[in-house]
């Protein structure tokens, strides 16, 4: 029997994305695989039913059916882990898992017995950047952003010279200079706006300049080191984060949109734009701020919602790779297809255990999380939560303080990141947009005192 692939239809809300194309679904065709779909999984990215069958698929009605005896199920955003007990024992389900957002998950999946491979921890080197989901859609989010920010933006990004008058060109700072923070530098100059950007990471420097872009930074001792060997930032030290709001302070007045893109994997996203710095901000300036979801760069942002704070549009759009979906889906898609490529060999699964994408990506296996962060994580937890309850052993009739010791001691807990969660309905954020556009409309603030700046 061939192998066979299911790809189900996402249920997250605003998940339009789906974890297969026609194009990549012919492929595994051609690989000796065989493709269950679930009827209209792809119809929000543009992908019908029926080019899903000319590419070779199969179409099922329901979730169930589509994973039924499938090997592998392929996602965006996890389902419920009740849908492996129609997978075959011992199944690959592939996707984005983020087990930062959710380490609770990642047990109860394990216990389904399945291999999970979390698409989100895929290593950054050169031979795994064909799969690097977080690149490709990080990439469409930045150009998104951009375009998201002139929707909220009552002015023009370009300078133009008119008979009537001279339109100056948009000032855009990016904060956070990384895939989607350089995609968002080249958009904007495209654009036509004048374009600066910061960012932590030394190497990040060069690239914003080589996009047109101006670098603003605190380049002391620390900033030469803040990058860790996979490439990504380091938390700074609260004496550097005072450095770099100063600068920050001086540099956001003068700006007309602000897009923020900074983030530190497995932990709460920076805040970089302080209430103060919103307040010295021009009247009708936009912010961006597309870490809203990892609780946001701007303390003012709002998951899901665009609100109008101090005569500044501040959007916290959710999931805005969905927003994009059929350019995001065909590249998602494409990214799984290079991963099934290095396990499927003659139309079979066969995974090399040692090889540092496969050990990067591998959450659980055989029943057991085997991932050495989170197998870490857990065992540093239990150490913690034996010793604190040795200690506590005289007073073991108090729940809490036991309960107290246990979570200080572990590590990376990061509740924050719940808080994010989009929590208010369409309804409020259609008030809260209107509400924006009447506050921006009638406020007689101080446009002397902005213009000046
Ligand atoms: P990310 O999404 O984790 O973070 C976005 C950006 O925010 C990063 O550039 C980070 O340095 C920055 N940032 C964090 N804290 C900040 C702060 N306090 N102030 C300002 N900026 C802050 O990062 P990413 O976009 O996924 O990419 C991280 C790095 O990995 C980049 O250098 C990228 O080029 C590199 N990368 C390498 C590969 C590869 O080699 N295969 C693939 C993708 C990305």
């Amino acid at each position: 029997m061939s192998l066979k692939i299911a790809v189900i239809k996402e249920s997250a809300a605003n998940e339009k994305r789906v974890a297969a194309s026609p194009d990549t679904v012919k492929k595994y065709i051609s690989m000796g695989c065989s493709v269950s779909i679930q009827s209209g999984a792809g119809s929000s990215a543009s992908f019908t039913d029926e080019m899903y069958k000319s590419a070779g698929a199969t179409i099922a009605k329901t979730a169930d059916d589509t994973v039924k005896n499938a090997d592998i199920l392929l996602y965006v955003q996890k389902p419920a882990s009740t849908i492996t007990k129609s997978l075959k024992k011992g199944a690959l389900v592939i996707g984005l898992f983020a087990p930062y957002q959710d380490e609770k998950a990642i047990a109860e999946w394990a216990k389904t017995g399945t291999t999970i491979f979390s698409m989100d921890m895929v290593p950054r080197i050169s031979r795994a950047q064909a799969m690097d989901v977080l690149s490709s859609q990080a990439n469409l989010a930045g150009y998104k952003a951009v375009l998201d920010a002139s929707e909220h933006f009552n002015r023009a990004f370009p300078m133009m010279m008119t008979a009537a008058g001279t339109v100056p060109p948009a000032r855009v700072l990016i904060m956070g200079a990384g895939v989607a923070g350089l995609q968002a530098i080249a958009t904007a100059k495209r654009l036509g706006a004048i374009v600066s950007a910061t960012d932590v990471r030394p190497a990040a420097k060069e690239q914003v300049q080589s996009l047109g872009g101006t670098f603003v930074a605190v380049e002391d001792e620390e900033f030469k080191a803040a990058e860790t060997s996979g490439g990504y930032a380091k938390e700074m030290s609260a004496e550097y984060k005072k450095k770099q709001q100063a600068l920050i302070e001086e540099t956001i007045q003068k700006q007309d949109i602000v897009i923020t893109t900074a983030l530190i994997p497995g932990r709460e996203a920076p805040k970089l734009v302080t209430e103060k710095m919103v307040k010295n901000m021009k009247e009708g300036a936009v912010i961006v701020d597309l870490a809203v979801e990892q609780g946001g760069n701007c303390e003012l942002s709002k998951a899901g919602e665009v609100v109008c704070k101090h005569g500044v549009n501040i959007v916290g759009n959710l999931n805005i790779p969905s927003r994009l979906a059929a350019s995001s889906a065909a590249l998602y898609s494409k990214n799984l297809q290079n991963l099934l490529g290095l396990v499927i060999k003659d139309g079979k699964l066969d995974i090399d255990w040692e090889d540092d994408i496969i050990k990067g990506i591998t959450l659980a296996k055989d029943g057991k999380i085997v991932h050495l962060q989170f197998t870490k994580a857990s065992a540093e937890k239990t150490t913690a939560k034996t010793e604190s309850a040795a200690k506590k052993k005289p007073e073991a009739k108090k729940p809490a303080a036991k309960k107290s010791s246990t979570k200080k001691a572990a590590p990376k807990k990061k509740p924050a990141l719940k808080k994010a969660a989009p929590k208010k309905s369409a309804a409020k954020k259609t008030t809260s947009k209107k509400s924006s556009t009447k506050k921006t409309t009638t406020k007689k603030k101080t446009a002397a005192k902005k213009a000046d700046k």
